[in-house]
């Protein structure tokens, strides 16, 4: 049975503390809701980034489907202008001039569905730049937001970061106060048992599996000496004994 001073025992119940207290912080650092809480925000600004991109190109090919619309209508009306010019300097035969006269009805017509063409990208532009627009707004929002949850998220990391220095601290000076075999025994116990190797002996109970111990263990217990390490014969944890103990 090994062996350790009885206070260097139950020091390892602060020592155990620490640990616990340590384990929750790295609980805590894994599971921080503000951590969840930037993934989502992240995951949404990809998506709506992607869709942004869209939109833009979407914004830029209609742009140029507008320039050929409007380039379209020029031409006829240019060449309209110059029909006109001719027919109103009167120079050529008769039939050049009805012939001049027929183009330019048919010019007409030509810039009349042109013109409705046109109008018809420029509304279809119009509504790709307002979605673009609001693409863009969105994409704003969330950026503000994911910049305000990480300055959350760090202050949290910060915080958990700032006690676990003191904690660590603590243990260095808890640890000086046990003998080196003990806690290295503590730490080859616990190891495999949840982060828990020590545990106070309380009213028969033992703290760590919180069943309650049997009458011929308890026996053996009892008449161990203050210096004997025991332990729970049901979870191998190291059973601290105090006066709260039962014995
Ligand atoms: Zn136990």
């Amino acid at each position: 049975m090994p062996k350790a001073p009885a206070i260097d025992q139950q020091r390892l119940l602060d020592l155990q503390a620490v640990d616990t207290r340590l384990a929750q912080l790295a609980h805590r650092r894994g599971t921080l809701p503000e951590q969840t809480e930037l993934d989502g925000l992240e995951k949404e600004r990809r998506r709506s980034g992607d869709m942004l991109v869209a939109a833009r190109t979407l914004v830029g090919d209609v742009e140029r489907q507008v320039a050929k619309a409007e380039a379209d209508v020029a031409q006829v009306r240019d060449r309209a202008a110059r029909n006109t010019k001719r027919l109103e300097s009167g120079t050529g035969s008769a039939k050049d001039l009805q012939n001049l006269q027929h183009e330019l009805e048919s010019l007409s017509r030509r810039q009349g569905v042109l013109e409705d063409e046109e109008l018809v990208v420029m509304e279809r532009l119009e509504q790709v730049q307002f979605a673009a627009a609001e693409l863009t707004t969105t994409d704003t929002e969330l950026a503000e937001q994911i910049a305000d949850v990480t300055a959350r998220r760090d202050a949290a990391l910060a915080e958990v970061a700032q006690e676990e220095t003191a904690v660590l601290a603590r243990r260095q000076a808890i640890v000086m106060g046990i003998d080196d075999a003990l806690v290295a025994l503590y730490e080859k116990v616990r190891a495999p048992r949840g982060g828990v190797g020590a545990a106070l002996l309380r009213s028969r109970r033992c703290g760590g599996c919180q069943l309650e111990l049997n009458a011929s263990d308890l026996a053996g217990i009892r008449g161990a000496a203050s210096d004997d390490v025991v332990f729970c014969e049901e979870c191998g944890r190291i059973l601290v004994r105090t006066e709260e103990s039962g014995l």
